[in-house]
């Protein structure tokens, strides 16, 4: 079993869609990014690169790179999944963390992680996915950012 995390942070700004865990969700501002800056699939993707000490986003999908430019992240997020059964790694669970003041992220919920387990082509059973606010708190308390932690947990067989 390996075990890793991954954290991300990306701005709001008005004038781009707000996409978490491969949804649209309605609202005035969007996150800011070189991709669709989808906060939650990045710091999936970083813990599941990070379990199996294979570096992170920046190094797979540099943002200097013209072909990440407006990416789906949940493309980028199907490659990383490869490269994990390439080198004889199973996904056994993930478990993430939204951080946000607004908007009210329980009602799409469940249409993330279900969009999540298709693209790594696992059950939504080994796809958790939590929101919760700062409280009023630091920059997503203010609504300047949305910030995501996620932990995964993978399996290799011998
Ligand atoms: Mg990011």
């Amino acid at each position: 079993m390996r075990i890793g995390h991954g954290y991300d942070v990306h701005r709001l700004v008005e004038d781009r869609p707000l996409i978490l865990g491969g949804v649209r969700i309605p609202y005035e501002k969007g996150l800011h990014g070189h991709s669709d800056a989808d906060v939650l699939v990045h710091a999936l993707m970083d813990a599941l690169l990070g379990a199996a000490a294979l570096g992170d986003i920046g190094q797979w999908f540099p943002d200097s790179d013209a072909r990440y430019s407006g990416a789906d992240s949940t493309e980028l997020l199907r490659i990383v999944v490869q490269g994990l059964r390439d080198r004889g790694y199973q996904v056994s669970n993930v478990d993430c963390t939204i951080l946000a003041q607004r908007p009210k992220l329980a009602p799409y919920i469940p249409k993330m992680r279900e969009r999540i387990a298709q693209v790594m082509d696992v059950s939504p059973e080994c796809i958790s996915v939590k929101a919760t606010t700062e409280e009023g708190l630091g920059f997503t308390g203010t609504g300047e950012g949305i910030a995501a932690h996620a932990v995964a947990l993978l399996l290799k067989a011998d």
